[in-house]
């Protein structure tokens, strides 16, 4: 029995012509862009180039005088700490909403003394509610972390509002698009945010890759120290090869946006139908939401023993998020929507990817379907 991979927030396949493209640079034998004889030369030039590409494709601006920053670092992770690290200098408060990634929260948490933490509930819909951001903000509020969409429970945010609402206050906006850059067109000037986070292998690009845009006239601090690379904000000898594969999924991604989402949507809704009313389970978080991902919570049932048994039913899923996965805490987003226990500790997250096809929902509806009758049996 082939297995079906529902795990796609967890990480993506990479695409074969990112590959072709990664051996290729390889194969060029780019050198290291920061020497100064011609093989690094070289090497800058491909590189610069492709942070403009790369930039520009998610609306970043590169016009004098008004130059927005793309800096790469190792992935999602690596640029939200840079952010929160780089954006807080001083102790006052910082506001994240209870359903942010663990690599948003913990950072958050390690910011030297004496800033406070004030954390925004989400409701059962699993959305931030911008009255709320604004109750919460005031003179001391040193920064804003909300993500553009959830990657357990796929809720977008209004990421347009609450940064407008940051710019009138003249508080820094940072958000962790991670779940959302590759999938869905952006346009980091007009959302209006101060930096943002994104991950190249959440859109079939190499994993250990990603960035941090950078509004123009933003002062960031380094977190690493120890070099002059990327003007001593991220210091570190660059791979072009990942680089140069982040900015070709990135491509490919965005010129099928519309056809993925329209599949998504399709696919997700017709298996959360089947789902909801064949296993009585119920979907967590309200729409709007990522059309490729879905959480559903099947009650009087053990998330990890689901998840194991479908695994053994060939279906590859997940409690939450793959970092925190290990721990049998159950999910502190599934909790923010408050919903009651026995639904916490039975959701599980489905995330549908390019390589999803119409004839696997029925068969993963089935099999879901055969194994949570099952565990309710043996109960
Ligand atoms: N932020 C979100 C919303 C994520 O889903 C993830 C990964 O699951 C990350 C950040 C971390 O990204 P990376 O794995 O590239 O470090």
């Amino acid at each position: 029995m082939s297995s079906i991979y529902l795990d796609n927030n967890s990480t993506t396949r990479i695409f074969d012509e990112v590959i072709d493209e990664m051996a290729e640079c390889y194969r060029q034998g780019y050198l290291n862009p920061a020497s100064q004889h011609a093989s690094g030369r070289e090497a800058r030039r491909v590189l610069e180039s492709t942070r403009e590409t790369i930039g520009t494709m998610l609306g970043a601006g590169f016009s004098a005088p008004s130059v927005d920053q793309l800096i790469f670092t190792s992935g999602g992770t690596e640029s939200n700490n840079l952010a929160i690290h780089g954006l807080v200098s001083s102790s006052g408060n910082v506001i994240v909403s209870s359903i942010e990634h663990p690599s948003v929260l913990e950072p958050v948490e390690q910011i030297p003394d004496g800033i406070e933490i004030r954390r925004l509930p989400v409701g059962r819909s699993g959305h931030v509610n911008v009255d709320d951001l604004e109750a919460a903000m005031d003179e001391e509020t040193r920064l804003v972390c909300i993500m553009f969409a959830n990657n357990e429970i796929g809720t977008i945010q209004p990421i347009r509002r609450i940064a407008s609402l940051c710019t009138s206050r003249n508080v820094p906006f940072h958000c962790d698009a991670v779940q959302v850059v590759g999938k869905m067109p952006i346009n980091f000037r007009e959302l209006g945010v101060t930096s943002l986070a994104f991950s190249a292998h959440k859109f079939h690009g190499p994993r250990g890759v990603g960035g941090l845009l950078v509004r123009h006239g933003i002062n960031l601090r380094p977190f690493l120290v120890g070099g002059s690379q990327q003007l001593g904000l991220r210091p570190g000898t660059e791979s072009i090869a990942h680089v140069v594969g982040m900015g070709k999924a990135l491509a490919m991604m965005l010129d099928r946006s519309a056809d993925w989402c329209e599949q998504m949507t399709s696919l997700r809704n017709r298996l959360e139908s089947k789902l909801v009313s064949e296993c009585q389970c119920v979907v967590i978080g309200s729409d709007p939401r990522m059309p490729h991902t879905t959480n559903l919570a099947f009650s009087g049932i053990d998330r990890q023993a689901l998840v194991m048994a479908l695994d053994l039913a060939g279906i590859e899923c997940s409690t939450g998020s793959a970092c925190t996965s290990g721990s049998s805490e159950p999910s502190h987003v599934v909790m923010a929507t408050g919903v009651e226990k026995s639904l916490v500790e039975g959701s599980i997250r489905l995330s549908l990817g390019v390589n999803t096809i119409h004839s696997d929902i029925d068969l993963v509806a089935g099999r879901i379907l055969s194994v949570v009758n099952n565990l309710r049996a043996f109960k």
